[in-house]
């Protein structure tokens, strides 16, 4: 692969400490004043801690329009249910990819009362002719997450996206994600295309970790982002303790965004109307 067609790191960005639901700690980093968006993701949290008062809380019941909450559970088990009867438990190296169209109103509660409580959740946004869809779930146990050894050294969950012909389940046509966990081994290096013409991202959680090639690349730490550009082919390298990341990336939509907390639209006018509709009981 020819080296104009790396893949390098435009910024790096840390998350800023925040609390959201009923008082959950947790790390934004997409969705803050240094990165508020990156088309179409519309916020990124990590959480990730072993103190219950950080997390048993919970999120109480709150509504969504418009775009998709995906969560990505690493550690700990959080049950969910929503006004239109769906419920279901996310256990460890499960995926829920919950597709909020029109609305609902729903509830993540942590299931446990001690231990660790560790994973993401990721707001992609949706196509103007699909916000106001019926909402939807995809979710996952981990059995059903292809993991590959790509290398030596290697070993890739793939969420969504392509991996050497392998495909992860997730189905979205509008934005063509790309979810892939990654754990390198100390030293280790590997490469991955990603799709022509995608926003992406990358994001440490343990170790570190070099992205690009030879002098274009760049370090990224533990709880660091990486906004991608410039070239298809990303190039990472473990450091000395190896590194986990996620990777990634989706088709950008290019419209306009009207947004306010749980509610994503194209214009004010949709966005004070899903105010009403939640208010009015229409969700
Ligand atoms: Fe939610």
């Amino acid at each position: 692969m020819s080296s104009n067609d790396s893949a390098r790191v435009l910024r790096s960005i840390r998350g800023m400490p925040t609390s959201d639901g009923a008082g959950v700690r947790l790390t934004r980093v997409i969705g803050t004043p240094s990165l508020p968006e990156l088309d179409p993701f519309l916020m990124l949290d990590e959480f990730g801690t072993e103190r219950a008062e950080d997390y048993i809380a919970g999120f109480p019941d709150h509504p969504h329009r418009g775009f998709e909450t995906v969560t990505y559970m690493l550690d700990g088990r959080m049950r969910h249910k929503d006004n239109h009867g769906n419920e279901g438990l996310l256990t460890p190296g499960s995926v829920q990819w919950m597709t909020a169209g029109r609305g609902l109103v729903h509830s993540e509660m942590p299931e446990q009362e001690s231990g660790r409580m560790r994973g993401f959740q990721l707001w992609v946004n949706l196509p103007a002719r699909d916000k106001m869809s019926a909402p939807r779930y995809q979710e996952f146990a981990p059995e059903r997450i292809p993991q590959l050894a790509p290398a030596e050294g290697v070993g890739v969950k793939v969420i969504a996206g392509t991996v050497d012909s392998v495909s992860g389940p997730i189905q979205q046509p509008a934005t063509d994600p790309v979810y892939l966990d990654i754990e390198l081994s100390a030293g280790t290096a590997w490469s991955y295309r990603l799709p022509e013409g995608h926003n992406a991202f990358a994001y440490v959680f343990e170790g570190d970790v070099s992205l690009g090639e030879g002098e274009a690349s760049h370090a990224i730490e533990l709880q660091q982002l990486a906004v991608l550009g410039g070239g298809s082919t990303l190039h990472m390298r473990a450091g000395a303790e190896g590194a986990r990341l996620i990777v990634v990336a989706g088709r950008p939509l290019r419209e306009p965004v009207a947004r306010h907390g749980p509610f994503v639209m194209n214009t004010r006018e949709e966005l004070m109307q899903a105010f009403v509709d939640y208010q009015e009981g229409r969700f």
